[in-house]
């Protein structure tokens, strides 16, 4: 197939922009000019006035705008735009229905074009590189090959397809292939590497939105065997390992094995930290924490009545949540690595929303926005082992940038509505217009977390 014309690049420059670099230092460059190669990668980023523009470039005029780094978003899934899940869904028989649909010949088409609109959105929000943990089959998978191809302008994506469970565990059946033993756990995680996954993920314990039972969310799922398993199979091809971890066991057992992120997390002690700062068995010594509050929450903060979660999704809650700020707080003190990932799709998580992840970072995770900023850019990328490629403006890297209009340094509520969003040099105009907001949603999470 040839590439259609949309995906040509034509060589322009962001002139006069504010550039906020995304370090953890809040460093703001005024009077910027990036220059964009028809490569899509930056070729010089430089004060305006000592920056002349070869005039075969485009030039875009970004005066009183900030030009940052584009947000990379570690956690997705894209099978739901966010809209509170029904609770009937949430029984183990209404489980097994949506699974038989996802799977069935009119299921797959619209998860396929769930996707596709999911990436869409997420790209239009500014999110230029989207790791999916978890998806019903390999509908990530074929996206991420279309956008190489050239067929599509999208998000650089890490697709995960289907994570790895034990019979009944997280996730199972919709999004899992299921792992009874240790041979099951290496030749699933050999199967999604074939299929073309390039991340890999674990349910290590329970979740909130599948238990059936109180204590079920965080409770150990799969042994540190299966998942020593997983890793190593994982690692022999370079691939990175996350797991699904919302109790202290759990995050212990899961870094024992090996597993490079920890998503959700819990309450560390002393030699969880250590072990996340140098882990033997993960892929480059050491692992990092992804707390996903944006998921965790409004399952306590937004009333029952207008979230309509079970009362034992609730009563989970209670638990883990408050495991997960204080783990994120921990992570954040010891200087741990700490991500961003907004695990959309969820109750309440839309597939546009990264920048609430990095607002409840502040709020409530004792995070300066810099910090927040910092994590969602140059720190997803190590984390996700792009770094050489994105996470920061400088020459030679991809030109993955979000253009808005003021400064999210004092106000990451500006966030909200990309002015231009540009993914490998390809820009995407008019990015805010394009998303298709839930209002009612927005209106709820804006109410509970307006300060
Ligand atoms: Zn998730």
């Amino acid at each position: 197939m040839s590439a259609a014309p949309s995906t040509i690049i034509e060589p322009f420059a962001i002139a006069h922009a504010t550039l906020v670099t995304g370090d953890a230092e809040s460093t703001t460059l005024d009077d910027m000019t990036v220059i964009i190669g028809a490569n899509g990668r930056i070729e010089q980023v430089s004060p305006s006035l000592s920056t002349p523009i070869p005039s075969d470039y485009h030039m875009l005029d970004a005066t009183g705008k900030t030009v940052m780094p584009g947000l990379i978003n570690a956690h997705a899934h894209l099978f739901s735009g966010g809209k509170p899940i029904n609770p009937k869904l949430a029984t183990p028989t209404g489980q097994r229905r949506v699974a038989a649909f996802a799977h069935s010949p009119l299921g797959r088409p619209y998860i396929a074009a769930k996707a596709r609109s999911s990436v869409m959105a997420q790209l239009c929000s500014g999110v230029t590189t989207l790791r999916t943990l978890g998806d019903v089959g390999y509908e990530a998978v074929a996206l991420r090959d279309r956008i190489d191809a050239g067929e599509l302008v999208g998000p650089r994506l890490l697709a995960s397809g289907p994570l790895l469970a034990i019979p009944e565990g997280h996730g199972a059946p919709l999004i899992a292939l299921v792992c009874p033993d240790e041979d099951a756990a290496r030749a699933n995680t050999l199967e999604n590497i074939s299929h073309g996954a390039n991340a890999i993920k674990i349910a290590a314990t329970g979740g909130v939105t599948d238990a059936q039972e109180l204590g079920e969310a965080g409770s150990p799922q799969m042994t540190v065997e299966q998942m020593r398993a997983i890793c190593d199979a994982a690692h022999e091809s370079g691939v990175i390992v996350a797991a699904h971890a919302q109790s202290t066991e759990g995050v212990r057992r899961a870094l024992l094995a090996g597993v490079d992120t920890i998503e959700h997390g819990a309450v560390l002690n002393d030699d969880l930290i250590e072990l996340f700062l140098n882990n033997p068995n993960a892929l480059r010594g050491w692992s990092a924490l992804i707390p996903t509050l944006s998921a965790a929450l409004p399952l306590l903060d937004v009333d029952q009545s207008v979230s309509g979660i079970t009362d034992i999704q609730l009563e989970n809650s209670r638990i883990v949540v408050a495991g997960m700020l204080e783990g994120a707080r921990q992570a954040r003190e010891a200087g741990l690595r700490v991500g961003v990932g907004t695990d959309a799709a969820m109750t309440f998580v839309t597939q546009y929303g990264t920048w609430r992840e990095l607002d409840l970072l502040v709020k409530r995770g004792g995070f300066t926005a810099a910090e927040a900023l910092h994590a969602a850019t140059a720190v997803n990328a190590e984390i996700l082992g792009v770094e050489d490629v994105t996470g920061s403006i400088s020459t030679g890297r991809a030109a993955d940038l979000l253009v808005v209009n003021g400064n999210p340094l004092e106000d990451l509520r500006v966030l909200e509505h990309p002015n231009l969003v540009v993914a490998a040099g390809h820009p995407i105009w008019r990015p805010d217009a394009k998303i298709k907001r839930i209002a009612d949603l927005d209106e709820i999470l804006d109410q509970t977390y307006a300060s």
